[in-house]
């Protein structure tokens, strides 16, 4: 077996707040997926310490961040992205030995694209504009002058899920900090390492104290805490479509904007003139990456029925072949799940898909033995109404479901309360665009899994969740829109 190091020393795990680290009075226990072994003990940020950090926000904003321009914000942005870079290392041991992820995976997308989201957002700081808009004045007699503004939203509320935490992160504080906004942001508790560590990072690159504050803790408690202060102008929140929910209505109390990023259910459609191979591989990385545990992972896998055998023989073989073992182990190719319920529920799972009458082409079941590991699964000949393609499994099981023609294919791929991502396999580029145009979902990728980038907008339709992050729309999400009249003569009524 090749090791590879990990640390086990020196994690950072207190408090984030107005520029200085503390330790809470309480402490919660963070689990190694892996071993199910306490990797840390982490303040648990209470509702005062939550006060504290949102005051701190405020009054960073009201001070001197307020004035700084945009393009020293640009600055202070790029030297993030190069710290997330000189400590990248550090950051991927971090992802893989707290999320239980193979330590190459972090390398390949959670360091990069966090180092290429803050240098994305460092591009827009000082491009947010506004318009002069020409008014008929056709009330009075009135001459105006009308023009927009891009102003910060405030403090925003940064809740993180334990997935791809360095990269939710980064999702939320390039674009934030870019429009001129602060923020307090709650990692999720079962892997709050990684952004503890990108906190020392935002210390180094000169960030005034109070714009980035990090407060570790329980959802219920510290992420409610969160929601529910009557300071926090925003709350940007990535998770699950049942806490998603709560957090909309608890936010609605003090009108906080909201921008939600949930849950999926999304299909991979293999058309009859798809390159199989192709397909079959990019399907099996987006049933197995990061153990299944991503919101666009393609869980529902439509083959029209001239390759069906094939593909369901072909991702027999690729899930076979998954190495399930040690993240830090250079042969392993799928980790352990977060935690003993994630490991439980992605179970149960399989037996419902099993009691439901699918198929099981491969995997099934728990491993035993230390740490959440699971067999990565597949299931054929899926019914779409069945448990396992309608709800949400985050784990690595797939459900095969044959179709006949486009029509069906389409009709199967939108028969979901999620609309969070959909890959299209096909040569014909006329059909890929129609396609693409009937698939409700806020991504679409055609030949491809997972084409991600700090500069295309993310987000999903239905349950999936509401607004944008990245890109443009990112900006756009994390700024108020103020229109200021001037008249020049004449007056109104
Ligand atoms: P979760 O909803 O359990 O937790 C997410 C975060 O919310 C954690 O920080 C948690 O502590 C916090 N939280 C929990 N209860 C809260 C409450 N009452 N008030 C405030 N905060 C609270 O989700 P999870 O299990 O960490 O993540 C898995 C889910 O996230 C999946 O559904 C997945 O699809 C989704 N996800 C979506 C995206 C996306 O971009 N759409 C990305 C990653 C994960």
């Amino acid at each position: 077996m090749t090791l590879i190091a990990e640390p086990r020393t020196g994690f950072t795990t207190g408090l984030f707040v107005d520029g200085t680290w503390s330790d809470a009075v309480e402490t919660f226990e963070d689990l190694n997926p892996a071993t199910g072994e306490v990797l840390a003990r982490v303040s648990h940020g209470s509702a005062a310490d939550v006060d504290l950090a949102v005051r701190a926000a405020r009054a960073a904003l009201d001070g001197a961040w307020g004035d700084t321009p945009g393009v020293t914000r640009g600055v202070l942005l790029n030297r993030l992205a190069d710290l997330v870079e000189r400590d990248g290392e550090v950051l991927q041991r971090l992802e893989a030995l707290d999320v239980g992820k193979p330590f190459a995976q972090p390398g390949m997308l959670d360091v990069p694209n966090a180092a290429a989201t803050f240098r994305h957002f460092a591009g827009w700081a000082d491009k947010a504009q506004g318009a002069t808009i020409p008014t008929a004045g056709y009330l009075g007699t009135a001459k105006t002058h009308s023009y927009t503004v891009r102003e910060p939203v405030g403090v925003i509320g940064a809740i993180i899920p334990w997935n791809t935490p360095l990269m939710i992160a980064a999702w939320k504080l390039g674009p934030a900090l870019a429009a001129g906004n602060t923020v307090v942001v709650k990692p999720a508790e079962d892997a709050p390492l990684s952004i503890l560590h990108l906190a020392t990072l935002v210390q180094e690159a000169g960030f005034p104290a109070g714009v980035v504050n990090v407060v570790p803790g329980l959802g219920g408690t510290t992420g409610a805490a969160l929601v529910a202060h009557p300071d926090v102008d925003k709350i940007s929140f990535t998770g699950s479509p049942e806490v998603g929910r709560q957090i909309q209505k608890s936010a609605a109390d003090t009108f906080k904007r909201v921008t939600l990023e949930l849950g999926g259910k999304s299909p991979q459609i293999v058309c009859e003139d798809a390159d199989v191979r192709a397909a079959v591989q990019g399907i099996a990385m987006g049933l197995f990456f990061n153990q299944g545990e991503v919101c666009a992972a393609g869980t529902r896998i439509l083959v029209h029925r001239s390759h069906y055998e094939n593909v369901v023989d072909a991702l027999a073989q690729a899930t076979e072949a998954q190495v399930l073992g040690d993240p830090f182990d250079a042969r392993t190719t799928m980790g352990a799940l977060v935690n003993a319920k994630q490991k439980q529920r992605v179970a149960d799972y399989v037996e419902k898909g099993k009691a439901e009458g699918a198929r099981l082409v491969a995997g099934g079941g728990e491993v035993d033995g230390p740490g959440f590991f699971v067999r990565p699964t597949i299931f054929a000949d899926v019914d779409n109404a069945s448990t396992i393609a309608r709800e949400e499994i985050f784990g690595p099981v797939g459900a095969v479901i044959p179709f006949d023609t486009v029509e069906e294919a389409l009709a199967i791929a939108n028969d979901t309360e999620y609309g969070l991502a959909a890959t299209i396999w096909t040569r014909d580029v006329s059909l890929a665009h129609t396609m693409a145009a009937k698939v409700r979902a806020g991504a679409v990728w055609v030949n491809g899994w997972a084409a991600i980038d700090p500069a295309l907008p993310w987000g999903g339709m239905k349950s999936s969740g509401i607004g944008r992050e990245l890109g443009c729309s990112g900006i756009l999400a994390n700024t108020e829109e103020k229109v200021v009249t001037i008249v020049l003569q004449g007056r109104f009524l």
